[in-house]
């Protein structure tokens, strides 16, 4: 078990990647306060650890609003006597170029993606230094490391993400508290098909899919693996970096003329 009795917040648990990572470390020993804006999601993933045998609970909060992440914090702390581990996972994806997306949906999305992190990040590292240090996983995105077309304000909260978490790592190593984001790329949860719905897009699939080395989508659980390495022991040297978990979307030209033109 490689988060014995580490206690651990997760936001956005209430699906996809951070349900996935809530699982994992429950199996892993940890405690998990599950939080999320939705509370039918957040309530189904625990009564999904409930179902593991662990004791956990749920506890609402709005990644962007400081007085509820504060409240979640004190709530892991009051239930479970420190905090170990914060995984700040919440996000949303809003599409839009420069001339589409409104000044709403920017503000929108930079608060709940990057100020999230900063806040959620802000309220834990207080707690820890109390404890005596912690780890803290940001869950960013290949879009924060490259331009992506029509994803202006997602893209840059990403990359505002992998920032924030190079500035927290060297801020707080010397409180013993590691901080590091993981990339993902085109994982299947409902954010994902939210954004694509590739049922009948078969053309169109083929071309995303291309795109990976590995010639598929990934799956929440591979996140949440690569997850608990970073908040384990495994990583006790490893801070300030970002891990891509991405099929090889990222490591160059994955378009193979053979295959398109059908040879293959
Ligand atoms: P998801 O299935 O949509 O889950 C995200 C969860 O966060 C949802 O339950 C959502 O609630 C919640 N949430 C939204 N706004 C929130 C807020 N203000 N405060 C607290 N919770 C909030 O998405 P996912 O695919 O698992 O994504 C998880 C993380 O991975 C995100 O950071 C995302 O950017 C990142 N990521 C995903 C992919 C991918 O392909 N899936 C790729 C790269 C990076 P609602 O459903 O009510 O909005």
């Amino acid at each position: 078990m490689k988060l014995k009795d580490k206690v651990a917040i997760v936001t956005g648990a209430g699906s996809g990647i951070g349900r996935a990572i809530a699982l994992e470390f429950v199996k892993e020993g940890a405690w998990v306060l599950v939080s999320d804006v939705d509370h039918s999601g957040g309530e189904e993933t625990v009564k999904m650890i409930r179902g593991q045998g662990k004791e956990t609970s749920f506890f609402p909060a709005d990644v962007s609003q400081a007085e509820e992440v504060q409240k979640m914090v004190s709530a892991a702390v009051e239930r479970y006597k420190k905090l170990d581990i914060l995984v700040n996972n919440a996000a949303i994806n809003t599409m839009g170029d420069s001339q589409m997306i409104t000044e709403e949906v920017w503000d929108k999305t930079i608060a709940v993606n990057l100020t999230g992190t900063f806040l959620c990040s802000k309220y834990a590292i207080a707690e820890m230094k109390n404890s005596g240090g912690g780890v803290i996983v940001n869950i960013a995105s290949v879009e924060g490391l490259s331009g992506f077309s029509n994803q202006l304000a997602y893209s840059a909260s990403k990359g505002g993400v992998i920032n924030v978490t190079k500035c927290l790592a060297i801020d707080h190593a010397r409180d013993n508290i590691r901080v590091n984001s993981i990339c993902p790329a085109d994982i299947e949860t409902p954010m994902f098909t939210g954004y694509v719905d590739l049922e009948g897009l078969e053309p169109i699939k083929k071309h995303m899919l291309m795109q990976h080395a590995m010639r598929r989508f990934g799956k929440p659980e591979e996140v949440a693996r690569v997850a608990v390495f970073l908040a384990s022991e495994d990583s006790s040297y490893i801070t300030g970096t970002n891990l891509i978990v991405d099929g090889g979307w990222m490591c160059g030209k994955n378009l193979d003329p053979a295959e398109i033109l059908g040879w293959k």
